[in-house]
């Protein structure tokens, strides 16, 4: 099965009507480079003009709340996202994970409310550095898939993506062979849960990619793309790793 390629941009709080003219040029860069998808998550208060300067380029939120309205001040709805033009979200991101403390159940919640409300969903799933030199790391994502992949998780709507905590803005990346190892434990982990659409859900990497590393983490097996933080933030950074993709 082939898969395409994708590189989503994550803004984190970042981002004022400032660095629009960013967006432009990262979605005239995704408009040359046809061979890769791209999309950019940006801050709620940024979507609606994102989508705006953005032409094709998918504009996406970085987080949804699980139900579709009530008593939950300071958050928003699936339904909300959608309707700014939004057409994708990530869920379940380690940022939101540690800093508000959600859970593989609260991402399985959210990514489904976002699959309802008509949005592609990227499910961010990877293991603490602590896991990891406890030799838990294969344990810890396959139990936060098993928690948090949604029934029914199609290739048409749901990508996920492994960013081992430890390697999230700190110019840390997992071995080649270490990231190989886990998109394969992770695509046998979805094959067990959904069949045979695991062949065609990508699966991104994410952790410090940069136009320096992209060419030899993508060109990895399994390895469909990447989720990028810090390098997504300029043109001139997010670019490159389109062009490697590509
Ligand atoms: P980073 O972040 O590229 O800045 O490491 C990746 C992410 O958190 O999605």
């Amino acid at each position: 099965m082939t898969r395409r390629k994708l590189v989503a941009g994550n803004w984190k709080m970042h981002g004022l009507r400032a660095q629009l003219g960013e967006i432009e040029a990262i979605a005239a860069a995704a408009s040359r480079n046809t061979g890769v998808d791209v999309a950019l998550c940006v801050p709620f208060t940024l979507i609606e003009r994102a989508v705006a300067v953005a032409g094709e380029l998918p504009i996406g939120a970085e987080d949804v709340h699980a139900e579709k309205s009530g008593a939950h001040t300071g958050c928003v709805s699936a339904e909300m996202v959608r309707e700014t033009g939004a057409t994708l979200t990530i869920v379940g991101h380690s940022e939101r994970r540690a800093d508000q403390h959600e859970t593989s159940h609260d991402a399985w919640a959210k990514a489904a409310a976002a699959h309802e409300a008509g949005l592609r969903v990227i499910l961010c799933v990877g293991e603490t550095e602590a896991e990891r030199d406890a030799g838990r790391a294969e344990r810890v994502v396959q139990a936060q898939i098993e928690k948090s992949v949604p029934e029914g998780a199609a290739a048409s709507w749901f990508t996920l993506a492994y960013e081992p905590r430890w390697a999230i803005g700190t110019g840390r990346t997992p071995t080649p062979d270490e990231i190989e190892s886990m998109h394969s434990i992770a695509r046998a982990k979805l094959s067990r849960m959904v069949g045979e659409e695991a062949a065609g859900i990508g699966i991104l990497y994410g952790g410090s990619v940069t136009g320096k590393n992209a060419e030899s983490i993508l060109s990895l097996e399994d390895v469909d793309g990447a989720l990028v933080g810090g390098a997504s933030l300029t043109a001139e950074k997010f670019v490159p790793i389109i062009e490697a993709a590509a």
